[in-house]
Parts: structure tokens; sequence; C-alpha cells
């Protein structure tokens, strides 16, 4: 071990922590995620002894055989599923993964939802929302705001239909940029959305925020995350 991961994971927490107080918030409001998507289980291994205990995933078959290498690993740690489902993965995430932040369809809520029945168990969920309107993304169709009570109502619908997936509020991944100002715009319409489904539908334990990347992360912070997904900025480039 180089010690690497490790001072990179403790300069990403400092920041964290100055983001939050400076935005007047508790450190321990905002939950990192440490990305781990196309990483060495060497790599992996290190930010857990490090201290990392969530560890975010997009490709459910390459978490499988990740955590297969990591299966003796005297530690507590959880997968978090990050990335686009496909209904043929369902079964690895409810092998490995303890919250899902990209639901981004009715249908494969549905069929999540009804095979988490089918076992009698419950995971945590968030709607992924595509707030820029760029094609490329996944996620509901959420640029226009004269579309949120619509769109409301369609979370509400999914949410009853698959009590199994418990859903707590939103995830949006912004367009790519290497100005982390450039996604504040974004984030704050995402926070306007997360308090319009509030206001509508009464529940305010509708409550959580996932956005923010190695990039815009702090950004994300002052406009009101609870969960920042971190990659290379801790782990390092990724070998694709
Ligand atoms: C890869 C990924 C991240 C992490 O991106 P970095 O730039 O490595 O911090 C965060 N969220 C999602 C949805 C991702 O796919």
């Amino acid at each position: 071990m180089t010690g690497r991961i490790k001072d990179n994971l403790k300069e990403v927490l400092e920041k964290i922590n100055i983001a939050a107080t400076n935005s007047g918030r508790s450190t321990n409001s905002v939950q990192l995620v440490v990305v781990t998507k196309k990483q060495s289980v060497q790599n992996i291994f290190e930010v857990i002894a490090a201290g990392a205990n969530v560890l975010g995933e997009n490709y459910p078959e390459e978490t499988h055989s990740k955590a297969n290498e990591l299966i003796d690993l005297n530690q507590n740690y959880v997968w978090h599923m990050i990335g686009h489902l496909q209904s043929r993965k369902i079964k690895y995430i409810l092998e490995h993964f303890s919250m899902i932040h990209s639901i981004d369809g009715g249908e494969i809520a549905r069929e999540l939802g009804s095979e988490l029945a089918e076992v009698g168990t419950t995971l945590p969920a968030l709607f992924e929302v595509n707030i820029s309107g760029e094609e490329s993304k996944h996620g509901f169709a959420s640029w226009e705001e004269k579309n949120w009570p619509e769109l409301v109502d369609q979370f509400l619908q999914i949410q009853a239909a698959s009590p199994a997936l418990t859903f707590k509020g939103l995830m949006t991944m912004p367009p790519f940029s290497e100005n982390g100002e450039d996604s504040r715009p974004y984030f704050v319409r995402c926070r306007k959305l997360l308090e319009f489904y509030q206001k509508r539908s009464g529940d305010n334990s509708f409550c959580q925020l996932s956005m923010g990347t190695s990039l815009d992360y702090e950004v994300a912070i002052t406009e009101g995350a609870t969960c920042v997904r971190i990659g290379e900025a801790i782990m390092g480039k990724r070998i694709y």
C-alpha cells in the first residue's frame, strides 16, 4: 500500500467538513459514498482499510465478482447501487446492495419491488432525475418545472405500487464540466424539486439529495446534498 488512497480520503473528508460547516450544516449530515467502479480489488481493499464504509458501484456483475474477492475482509462496509439497472441484474441487487440511488423508471421499480417483496425484504431507494435535459442521461424527465406536479404524482404512484422500495429522496448527475461551479444551477433545481415533492405530498421524510462527484461535491454540499458520490478524487483514475 502506498497510502495515497488513505491520504486522498482524508483530504476529501476535510473538504466535506469545511463545505458543510461553511453552509451551517453538521458534517454528519453529509454521507460519503466512495465510488469504486472500475477500480482494482487492491484499491478497494485500501479504501476500506482507511475507513470507508459505503461503496458505490454501477455494474452489479462487476460488484458480484469483487465481492467474492473481498469476502474474507473483517470490516464492515456496504454497497450502494448508483448506475442504471437492467432487469436481468436484479438478482445481484438483492444479493449485494443495501441501497439503490438510481431508480430511473416505473418499470424497473415495479420489477425490483416485486422481487424484494417475494423474499420479504425492503431496500432504501432514490429516484434518479434528469434535471438538465441532456439526452444521454438516465432518470425521470424533470427539467421543466411545469411538469413537476405530474412527476411527483408519478413518484407517489410508484411508491404505492412497490412498498418494498422505501423511497428517501432524489439523485442527480449534472452535465459533465471540469468546473464545479457549472453544476450549481442543476443542484439548486434538484433541491427545489425535493422541496416541491415535500410540499405536494406532505412527506418530509423524503429528504435525501444524492448529488456531487469528484469535480463538484463542495458545490453540491452548499446546495443541500445529503450524500456525495466520489470516485476518482479518492481512488485515482479508473481503468477501462
Ligand atoms: C462514476 C460515478 C460517480 C463518481 O464520479 P467521479 O468523477 O469518479 O467522482 C458518481 N456518480 C455516478 C452516478 C457515477 O456513475
